[in-house]
């Protein structure tokens, strides 16, 4: 992909890039609708990347190609970019919102030629955006030579993403994206962004994590999210706590039978019971125990089903169709209301494991879901 963005680059603006940076997307293992709650997340970069290959320019003059985009160059004044803040700006404004971020946070940023291409599904759950902007983030980084770490680029991107395009995504997807290593799950205590690389390597377990990209996206999606962060933050408020990370699990039960309200009862209990299950997959890690992470994941998947609501009918049938077929456990793995899940399978049981999710879509008459095997691969990096 390297040789073809080079390529690309220099057929759109006449000369060679200074150079070419990579950003993956992820799945996320465990920890799921708690990165607004001060949570934990566990996020595993997969070897699908956004790459770009970018020219620094010092006339301030930002110019934005995707190969993988409509509509041609996307010509702006670095000085002049002002946020949209309604998510109507067009893929652009994920790159041009790095940008605008970075001179926020004042950083000298000028201009730049920018080229990119993705092999990071869209819309399917695992972060297409993220990467975009993380590997805009880290290119701008060398060569304005701003010294970021990985994580401060994180946030950054996050800025980008959330005051530029209009999004209110948490700090998961670029944290993700920028601080992820080759054969880890990134634990990320979203509260002071502390991290630590645990070790995740399946294989060597005779295990594999199967990723389902459904290829279904249900609009209400975007509303939902809003709404459950809203309850969730009620939640908080009630409990008297700075957030629901703040309620230990030994707690729980106390908590929940002093809240009146039945939904926000349901959405604590899926942020300190989810929470308390990330807790419970790091301690079987670090034990070498990968096979007793899989109920825990159908335990959060049901926690998202039926306590926060934001499952669907194809996340439900990954789940239901790969555990009947013998999966060790399966979860939905994102926003939800589409996008993708994630199965653990025993290396010999992969193959019946998609055979039988595949079977399960094709006999409801649904589109045939993307199915594919996550290898923790690393975060941004530089190509060339
Ligand atoms: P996700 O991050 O889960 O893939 P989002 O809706 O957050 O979904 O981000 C998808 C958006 O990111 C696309 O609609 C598009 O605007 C932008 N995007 C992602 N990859 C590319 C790409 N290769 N070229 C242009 N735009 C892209
Ligand atoms: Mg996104």
């Amino acid at each position: 992909m390297t040789d073809a963005v080079i390529k690309g680059f220099t057929e759109l603006y006449g000369a060679e890039p200074d150079g070419v940076w990579a950003a993956p997307g992820r799945v996320n293992l465990i920890g799921e609708y708690t990165d607004f709650n001060d949570g934990f997340v566990m996020p595993l970069a997969l070897p699908h990347t956004a790459v770009a290959a970018v020219t620094r320019r010092d006339d301030g003059v930002l110019r934005l190609h995707s190969a993988d985009a409509d509509g041609g160059i996307v010509q702006l004044r670095a000085d002049e970019l002002a946020p949209l803040g309604s998510g109507s700006g067009g893929w652009a404004a994920y790159p041009a919102g790095v940008v605008w971020a970075l001179r926020e946070a004042g950083h000298a940023v000028g201009g730049a030629d920018i080229h990119l291409t993705s092999t990071v599904p869209t819309g399917a759950g695992l972060s297409s955006s993220a990467a975009l902007e993380v590997v805009t983030a880290l290119a701008l980084n060398d060569l304005y030579e701003l010294g970021l770490s990985g994580a401060e680029l994180a946030v950054v991107a996050q800025r980008a993403e959330n005051a530029f395009v209009g999004v209110p995504c948490g700090i998961m997807d670029q944290t993700a994206a920028a601080c992820c290593t080759e054969g880890h799950a990134l634990h990320l205590d979203t509260r002071d962004l502390t991290r630590r690389q645990v070790p995740f390597d399946l294989a060597a377990h005779g295990l594999e994590l199967l990723v389902v990209d459904t290829r279904v996206k249900h609009a209400l999606g975007d509303g939902a999210y809003a709404e459950r962060r809203e309850g969730c933050e009620a939640g908080a408020r009630a409990l008297g706590v700075t957030a629901l990370r703040d309620v230990p699990y030994a707690g729980l039960r106390a908590a929940l039978e002093s809240l009146g309200d039945e939904r926000i009862r349901r959405y604590v209990r899926h942020v300190v019971s989810e929470n308390h299950r990330v807790e419970q997959v790091i301690g079987l890690l670090d034990a070498s125990d990968p096979r007793a992470v899989g109920p825990l994941l159908t335990e959060g998947h049901v926690s998202l089903r039926d306590d926060l609501r934001v499952s669907c009918a194809e996340l439900d049938l990954v789940v239901e169709s790969a555990n009947a077929a013998g999966a060790l456990g399966a979860r939905m793995t994102g926003g939800g209301f589409g996008g993708s899940a994630i199965v653990l399978v025993e290396s010999s049981a992969s193959d019946t494991v998609t055979k039988s999710v595949e079977t399960a879509f094709a006999a409801t008459s649904r589109t045939a879901p993307r199915i594919f095997r996550a290898i923790p691969a690393q975060g941004a990096h530089r190509v060339a």
